[in-house]
């Protein structure tokens, strides 16, 4: 069959040459045979690899597109929420707006997919949800959106909050979050029950963020574990950050990591500092899937983060200490294929998978992660996307 698009002279993971045939933003075929297409596109060379995926963002919390507004200082979890709000009610430009910068920014690197957690708490109601369902459909041509309801200011400790999730849902949010059961809202059983009871009553995943240190926080995994596994959740739950992970001795992270790998539980980190990271390989090693994103990108809790998932995956390596090219092509693994899998869309290049693609002017996928080149071309079901110079 005459494919669609034809991008060829390009070059593969793996050393070869050959083309990519694209019909009805698929691929259609890939590998050294060159199709007839009805268009084509010359790579020039570079390296095709999947579209970026990121597992972990807030489109309604960054403030790109606002002039740069200094940091306010906040040391724990609680007081930068109120910092946020505080900030939040002063800023007159909308999610939409902001969102969409994000997004196009986002694209613009390689990322087709990513994963949102918006807020959802008493004061704001479901005014993000709405402009992040407006900005899914607005922006379907260049980045497939899922979107956790997040109630960042807590459920117990912000009544009405429960409500609030139950609604998001019937809004069209994909998933429920949590935050911190002990640190947030002093109640594990109390926070956990609301969230998978509002999970099991629409059918819908998890993915809760977990700040809570050490023994607290490994404890937290394990009830939430044990939970997926008597609602028969398993693999759709998902904990980002799970900073305790990187703090356990040898017995807890055993007793902890195997719990999670039982119920098919995945962990996103961000690879932080100065605060403890979860171990990849070791978490790995033990069965569990480990994926990352960008998290903050210049908003109330950081003044920094750009969206770029080769870097996020340097970052990786960095705090990781890992060196040689299987460890890089594992990090890039955490910003493609793993949060491909966690938000459930095909991964991957291979026939029949989305003609999601990003051509890199680089020879392997270590050299791509350690050079992170500025040039990208991106293409979204077949799509040349990429911006044209000086949009
Ligand atoms: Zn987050």
């Amino acid at each position: 069959m005459r494919a669609e698009l034809l991008i060829e002279n390009i070059r593969f993971p793996d050393g070869t040459s050959g083309a990519v045939a694209v019909s009805q933003g698929r691929i259609q075929s890939l590998g050294p045979e060159v199709l007839a297409a009805s268009r084509s596109f010359d790579g020039e060379g570079a390296l095709i690899l999947p579209g970026l995926v990121d597992g972990h963002v807030h489109l309604d919390k960054t403030l790109i597109g606002l002039p740069f507004i200094p940091h306010i200082p906040g040391d724990t979890v609680g007081k930068r929420i109120e910092a946020e709000k505080h900030l939040r009610r002063t800023i007159d430009v909308p999610v939409e707006t902001r969102g969409a910068l994000l997004i196009e920014k986002l694209s613009a690197q390689g990322t087709v997919a990513l994963r949102s957690h918006v807020d959802i708490d008493t004061e704001i109601g479901l005014m993000g949800l709405e402009a992040e369902l407006a900005l899914k459909e607005r922006y379907r041509h260049l980045m497939d959106i899922q979107i956790v309801a997040f109630p960042q200011s807590g459920i117990l400790r912000d009544p009405g909050t429960a409500d609030l999730l139950n609604a998001a849902i019937e809004a069209g949010a994909d998933l429920v979050g949590g935050l911190d059961p002990a640190g947030i809202d002093g109640d594990v059983s109390g926070h956990l029950d609301i969230v998978f009871d509002i999970a099991g009553k629409h059918g819908v995943g998890i993915d809760l963020h977990l700040h809570d240190a050490g023994a607290l926080g490994a404890f937290e995994l394990r009830q939430i574990a044990e939970r997926t596994l008597a609602l028969g959740l398993n693999g759709r739950v998902a904990v980002s950050h799970a900073f305790c992970l990187g703090e356990l001795d040898a017995f807890d992270f055993d007793l902890t990591a195997s719990l999670l790998a039982k119920a098919d539980i995945a962990i996103m980190t961000t690879a932080p500092g100065p605060v403890p990271m979860p171990p990849v390989k070791p978490l790995q090693a033990a069965g569990v899937r480990v994926f990352s994103g960008s998290d903050n990108i210049r908003d109330a809790w950081s003044p920094f983060g750009n969206g770029d998932l080769l870097e996020r995956a340097a970052i990786v390596c960095d705090r990781q200490d890992y060196r040689s090219d299987e460890d890089l092509e594992l990090a890039f693994a955490l910003v493609s294929d793993a949060p491909s899998q966690v938000i459930g869309r095909p991964s991957g290049m291979t026939v029949g998978a989305p003609a999601d693609f990003i051509l890199l002017p680089v020879r392997s996928i270590g050299e791509a992660v350690a050079e992170r080149p500025a040039k990208r071309t991106v293409f979204k079901r077949g799509v040349n996307v990429t911006p044209v110079a000086g949009d």
